[in-house]
């Protein structure tokens, strides 16, 4: 690992990711890669999760080429001079600032959306002209397994590389210095990763998880709050970072949601036999959800197969703050409603928590909306639907507190991924005798007033 990261080093030390046509090429590299193997892909994430090819494009591949295109098409414009306006007190001189590249970077990715977690923020380090080292999670054992292969095939290793691996890998490789480091993940490896880049002063994103809250209030649109939300919780088996993870109902219009969901549910036809529903990744996450289902609460489904890991969509009633469900993010088919009577204290409860990734808020009242957005410190969400926000490149995607910090997507995934240099740049036909010694009441005077005036 050392030698990857010195040959990655010295490569980046070349200037040549510099080049503007070079990041193109690199960028079409990409996307002839993911073009030309659809089917390995395919069979991959369907071996892990049993992803259909229809889901696997709409939520991962069909992503990263929109962001190959959108990079391609705007990373010239996106790593151009801005100029900025200079002070009076710098005058003459003209002020800009020019985004360069970090260097070598390491991206870490969680098992969820293998394809999509990883390489967005790829998209985003290349864009920027950056080295990247591509670490996927062990857990999504097949597609970590063929990114590494086509990759490491398609790539000057001193360029990009995969290295495939856990918990030891990653280990080791934090020892090494980069430039930075990109982390989607728990909030409890994600503090690791902070710490580990602490000693070598290395920027990081952490894109971290949380619990989700959506509200609903009495005026909302029932029906269609429950088609979008059980979309959105559903989708991935309940495994996305920003699935609404409980609903936070008026207790006067539940009855009428838990109806429209479960209505909702049978028209998905989510069954693991079919191609609309994946199963849990693992053992140990099957039996984490299965035993959050050992209560009274179960309202409809509630049914699992081990040996399939399949675990029914789930609505649980009656919970509270207390219950196990609601003490972790669930990441799983689980869906905990809990009642409110006074917005207030609703806001308050959710205010306990730590920072959620996401926030959704279904209703047709503009304060409300307001209301719950700014009392409530999350990192994105949306209004009247749940998940969507992720889809639109042009809103910077991120967490905040626990759920992590820094942006991605579209240009914030360049800024992520930049240094942005600021100069001044200054013509020696004049000089200011202001600020040289001797210094004079005189001299101060000006300056005070020049300050002030700015
Ligand atoms: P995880 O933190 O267990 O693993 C993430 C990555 O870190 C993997 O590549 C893993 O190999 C590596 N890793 C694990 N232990 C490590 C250690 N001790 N040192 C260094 N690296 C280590 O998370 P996960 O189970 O893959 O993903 C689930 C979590 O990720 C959930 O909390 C979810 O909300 C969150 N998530 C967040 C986003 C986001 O965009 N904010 C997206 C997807 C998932």
């Amino acid at each position: 690992m050392k030698d990857i990261v010195a040959t990655q080093r010295l490569f980046f030390n070349s200037h040549t990711t510099k080049n503007i046509h070079y990041r193109i090429q690199q960028l079409e590299c990409l996307e002839q890669t993911l073009n030309s193997n659809i089917e390995i892909l395919d069979k991959a994430i369907y071996d892990d999760f049993k992803k259909s090819s229809f889901e696997n494009y709409l939520t991962e591949i069909g992503i990263v080429l929109h962001d190959i295109k959108q990079a391609k098409r705007k990373l010239s414009r996106w790593s151009s001079k801005k100029r900025v306006k200079t002070n009076f007190g710098n005058f003459p001189a003209t002020s800009y600032t020019i985004a360069e590249p970090l260097g070598v970077t390491l991206i870490i990715s969680s098992w969820n959306y293998p394809y999509h977690l990883s390489l967005a923020p790829v998209v985003a380090a290349i864009a920027a002209g950056n080295t990247v080292i591509l670490k996927p999670s062990e857990i999504a054992a097949k597609t970590s397994f063929v990114l590494a292969t086509i990759l490491n095939q398609a790539f000057d290793p001193r360029f990009l590389k995969v290295i495939e691996g856990g918990v030891q890998e990653a280990t080791e490789l934090l020892k090494q210095k980069f430039d930075k480091i990109f982390f989607t993940g728990s909030t409890r490896v994600g503090k690791i990763i902070y710490k580990a880049a602490a000693v070598h002063l290395t920027p990081v994103t952490l894109e971290l998880g949380g619990k989700s809250p959506v509200f609903i209030t009495s005026d909302a649109n029932i029906k269609m709050a429950a088609k979008r939300i059980v979309w959105g919780k559903y989708l991935n088996a309940g495994q996305t970072c920003i699935a609404p993870d409980y609903v936070y109902i008026d207790t006067r219009v539940c009855k009428a949601f838990m109806q429209a969901a479960i209505s909702e549910i049978k028209k998905a036809k989510y069954a693991i036999k079919n191609e609309n529903y994946v199963q849990i990744i693992d053992e140990g996450n099957f039996d984490r959800l299965t035993s959050l289902l050992n209560c009274s609460n179960i309202y409809f489904g509630g049914q699992s197969d081990r040996a399939k890991r399949y675990i029914a969509p789930t609505i649980l009633n009656d919970v509270t703050f207390n219950d196990p469900i609601m003490q972790e993010e669930i990441f799983g088919p689980l869906l905990p409603v809990l009642t409110f009577s006074d917005l207030d204290q609703a806001i308050a409860n959710v205010n306990k928590k730590p920072n959620p990734l996401a926030c959704y808020v279904f209703t047709s009242d503009k304060k409300v909306k307001k209301k719950i957005i700014k009392e409530i410190a999350f990192g994105g969400g949306a209004i009247n639907d749940s998940i969507m926000h992720i889809s639109n490149p042009n809103l910077p995607f991120g967490g905040v507190g626990s759920s992590g910090f820094g942006r991605y997507h579209g240009k914030e995934g360049f800024n992520s991924f930049s240094n942005f240099k600021s100069i001044l740049d200054k013509p020696t036909w004049f000089e200011s005798s202001l600020k040289y010694a001797p210094y004079t009441q005189k001299k101060l005077t000006i300056i005070k007033k020049l300050l002030k005036n700015q």
